[in-house]
């Protein structure tokens, strides 16, 4: 008897009317998913997915972590499959729930039954099950209103299912519901976070990387690929776009002032995102950008980079402490990357004293001495595409 993983359904329960586009499309994205790790059915039931493996060889635990990374799930529980006879169920459930049972002080059981043609009812499964439970573990006592632990059974088409409490899923909404950004990706520790927490609303990411060789070497390009690569197993596969962008930092150092060394490098960077957007219908670029956390992140700042833009700059970090955003950055498994020590555009240019609270017109004044369009056109000639994912151990050039 094999076991199975149930998904339960995050917030596409709340959809109305097109509900059934959401769900098609998180089942899009487990199938996906699981296709790297091995063969399984994938099946939408009443706000469950039932993940089944198609030979007794798939490896359970694989597609329960991957599964547990995938937007759109509330919740993910492994589940030990069984003959569908009350005496099946009762042995199943004693064998698997042993180590939650000793531990438990209290327990009850909770049945569902799929499956309307089974002989007995819910009510008169789950007082089975939970005899012959508290008989093998008289430690533990039964309470059907405050237990410590539910153990709860299905009865479904082919066979029964015993499991108990399920691990928290990843949340949010299937990405690729939300249409289509771009966000920009550095190799530090905040804009990993940011691109995760707007894939989870369900949008599908384009990270754009701006790469100065020979000031930022071919490890510190290899180490944003590795980022992205990590975050597939959030946002899916996604192709990282390497953009040139030493031409357009040594112009604007041999030829602007250097109190706007940063606010300048980021406004270019800002309408090659644009541009990248336009050719990809993308509706929305993401930064890491936080408030107060360095001089070119004061409202002033933020302002006069966003100016150059049509799209809504999305900034999901704006509020959070640097704390908040390291623990997301371990939790989702970027930290130890993004701190590795390799050097960044921005912290190779860094001016020595930078304006804090710029002027727009003075800004652009400062910028009247570069041909933006041509640099803006040169850098966009120049990208390099890579793709990235499960399947794409280190990124494949396009
Ligand atoms: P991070 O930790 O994400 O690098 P940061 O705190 O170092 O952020 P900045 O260097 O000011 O902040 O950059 C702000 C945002 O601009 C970053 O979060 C990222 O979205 C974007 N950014 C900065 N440098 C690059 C780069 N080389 N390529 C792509 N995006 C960048
Ligand atoms: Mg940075």
């Amino acid at each position: 008897m094999r076991d199975i993983i149930l998904l339960k359904l995050g917030e596409i329960v709340l959809k109305g009317l097109n509900r059934r586009f959401f769900e098609q499309k998180l089942l899009q994205n487990v199938r996906r998913r699981l296709s790297h790790v091995g063969e399984f059915e994938v099946n939408c039931l009443q706000s469950t997915i039932y993940v089944e493996p198609k030979t007794d060889f798939e490896d359970m635990d694989a597609a329960e972590e991957a599964l547990c990374k995938i937007f759109g799930i509330a919740s993910v529980v492994r589940a030990a499959g069984c003959e569908k006879t009350p005496e099946a169920m009762a042995a199943r459930a004693i064998e698997y729930m042993r180590d939650a049972m000793l531990s438990a002080k209290s327990f009850k059981v909770e049945t569902k039954r799929a499956d309307k043609s089974f002989p007995m009812t819910s009510i008169e499964i789950s007082r089975y099950v939970g005899g012959h439970l508290a008989d093998a573990y008289p430690g533990t006592k039964v309470d059907v209103n405050e237990p410590e632990l539910t153990v709860r059974l299905e009865v479904r088409e082919r066979q029964a299912y015993v499991h108990g409490a399920p691990r928290p899923g990843a949340g949010g909404l299937p990405v690729g519901c939300g249409g289509i950004a771009v966000t920009l990706l550095s190799g530090g520790i905040d804009s990993p976070v940011s691109t995760y927490m707007i894939a989870k609303r369900g949008v599908h990411m384009i990270p754009v990387h701006f790469f100065s060789f020979p000031y930022t070497s071919e490890l510190a390009k290899q180490k944003v690929l590795d980022l992205a690569s990590t975050l597939t197993a959030y946002c899916g596969r996604m192709t990282v776009e390497v953009v040139p962008f030493t031409h357009i930092q040594t112009e604007i150092r041999q030829k602007c002032p250097e109190e706007y060394f940063t606010i300048l490098m980021r406004r270019f960077m800002m309408r090659i995102a644009q541009a990248i957007a336009d050719r990809n219908g993308a509706k929305a670029i993401v930064t890491g950008e936080n408030l107060g956390q360095v001089a070119s992140q004061t409202m002033e700042a933020l302002g006069c980079t966003a100016a150059v833009c049509r799209v809504p700059v999305l900034r999901p970090l704006i509020g959070f402490d640097k704390e908040e955003i390291v623990q997301r950055s371990r939790q989702i498994g970027t930290f130890e990357l993004s701190t590795l020590p390799y050097e960044d555009c921005c912290t190779v240019f860094t001016p020595r004293h930078p304006r804090t609270r710029p002027r727009l017109d003075a800004v652009e004044e400062a910028e009247s001495a570069l041909d933006v369009e041509a640099l803006v056109q040169e850098a966009l000639a120049g990208i390099e595409r890579v793709r990235v994912g499960p399947d794409a151990e280190g990124g494949v050039k396009l």
